[in-house]
């Protein structure tokens, strides 16, 4: 069984056969009872969801001699034609193979000639974002006229990339991604019927895999029949797709908690090399997400081992964090599996450090000296005064660091009020002041502001230069200024 047999037997032939497009499939029914039919259309969404399929059911339907409560029969010459892929009047264009412009014109020209035996004739032009720009200016000028036998269809997956023109000519119809449930029931229903049997969490998993789309369902799918003899497992579809076991994943984070470095070495060695380790990372980032997430949710979910409720969220974040930034390397590692190991080994070794810092920083770090004078409140003379000095958290020390001769103005009492506020803001309990008149001057708030002031004024000269009214009032001018210029 190859994928196109699999594909092709199950591609809907009737609206009520599509997966996960309610809104659409109702929206095109109600306007084909309703006998107001518009004459260009657009589906957009991502690949697989059924963009063409659709286009194909609604062309069936609109030509369709015995059409019932909105569905085309599958029974007239029509649909029988356009089934078979033999309909005269049923044109199906790939843009990204035919984008140029005297290829848009020779279908064009097509356009004027009645259909030989439909109701509609219908161009169906996927991938239609390929197009150049010359050839949709000359679609333009027939859509804004068509024939009134004439329906164009477009599909896309980056409708960003057609012409406000062009769109605001179409009904434009948005293709959700299929569900995992979406996709889920689909397969066991084909699967039923083709007699193949399967494990329900098989299917859970070749959904997952397929990200939304119906038709990368259905080739995983043939995939995986190829390997299992009409027999799908969860164990097979883990191989194929190279899906590591939940538990392992489970016992890597279990380990991680409580810090069983023997015991995660033994989990190590049960990854084979088979194992995609980019998705052994992947599931444990959305591992780590759900227990997050649990923590804080109401509702609780219980298909996980529950101690892994207990690890505490701060670590959770830099579990996630640390893997975030590892995962980007995986792609182009020479040994993926080392990466994975050293990304662990930083998890163990790091929790607690970086936890310390971020405990201490956190408040801070997104302060600079500035935004933190607004903050304190230390009354105007003091607040102006500090503005020519700079500041800095520094483990447990703030090192504010001012020119020498303004380190007089400081007095003692001053600099106790700015420590007491400082620890209350840092949450830092001994948190000491250090003077530094190793000053740069650059750095300080006034300084700062004073920059920014002169680069705005640059700005706005340089834009008022560059504009055209000014041109105009220099050219304008200059005769008399020549002619009032003495020195020449
Ligand atoms: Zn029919």
């Amino acid at each position: 069984m190859s994928y196109l047999v699999l594909a092709r037997k199950w591609r809907p032939k009737t609206f009520s056969e599509v997966v996960g497009q309610d809104h659409v499939v109702t929206a095109l029914k109600n306007s084909l009872k309703s006998d107001s039919v518009h004459q260009a259309f657009l589906f957009t969404g991502t690949r697989g969801v059924g963009k063409t399929s659709l286009a194909r059911i609604l062309t069936k339907a609109l030509n369709c001699r015995n059409l019932i409560e909105g569905e085309p029969c599958n029974d007239c010459d029509s649909c029988n034609e356009i089934n078979a892929g033999s309909s005269i009047d049923f044109q199906e264009i790939d843009a990204a193979s035919r984008r140029g412009i005297s290829e848009t014109k020779e279908l064009l020209e097509t356009i004027p000639y009645l259909p030989t035996s439909s109701k509609y004739k219908v161009y169906l032009i996927d991938e239609v974002h390929m197009l150049t720009k010359e050839s949709f200016n000359s679609l333009l000028k027939t859509l804004e006229e068509p024939p009134p036998h004439v329906i164009f269809m477009f599909a896309t997956t980056e409708f960003e990339q057609i012409p406000p023109t062009i769109l605001s000519r179409c009904l434009q119809l948005n293709l959700n991604s299929v569900t995992v449930e979406g996709l889920t029931e689909q397969l066991s229903k084909i699967f039923s019927k083709e007699k193949i049997k399967f494990e329900k969490s098989a299917l859970d998993l070749i959904s997952d895999a397929a990200n939304g789309s119906i038709r990368d369902a259905l080739t995983i799918s043939e995939k995986i029949i190829s390997y299992s003899e009409k027999n799908i497992t969860e164990e097979i579809v883990r191989e194929v797709l190279g899906i590591p076991d939940e538990r392992l994943v489970e016992e890597l984070l279990l380990n991680l908690k409580d810090k069983n470095t023997d015991e995660l070495f033994e989990n190590l060695k049960e990854i084979s090399n088979d194992t995609s380790i980019k998705n052994i990372f992947i599931n444990l980032m959305n591992l780590i997400k759900k227990v997050s997430i649990n923590q804080f949710s109401q509702k609780k979910d219980n298909t996980f081992n529950s101690s892994l409720l207990e690890i505490d969220p701060e670590s959770l974040q830099i579990f996630y964090q640390l893997c975030l930034v590892n995962i980007e390397y995986i792609d182009d590692s020479p040994d993926p599996k080392g990466l994975f190991e050293m990304t662990l080994l930083k998890m163990l070794a790091f929790d607690l450090e970086e936890k310390k810092n971020s405990s201490v920083t956190e408040k801070g770090k997104n302060y600079n000296w500035s935004d933190l004078l607004s903050e304190l409140k230390l009354g105007k003379v003091l607040s102006q005064h500090l503005m020519h000095s700079n500041g800095i958290l520094q483990n447990e020390k703030f090192i504010i660091s001012l020119p020498e001769e303004k380190k007089n103005l400081l007095s003692e009492k001053n600099l106790k009020i700015i420590e007491n506020q400082l620890r209350d803001f840092f949450s830092i309990r001994d948190l000491k002041i250090k003077i530094d008149t190793n000053f740069e001057l650059s750095t300080s708030p006034i300084n700062l502001k004073e920059e920014s002031v002169k680069r705005n004024e640059e700005i706005v000269k340089e834009k008022i230069k560059k504009s055209d009214s000014y041109k105009k009032i220099v050219s304008e001018l200059k005769p008399e200024i020549k002619k009032f210029d003495n020195s020449e």
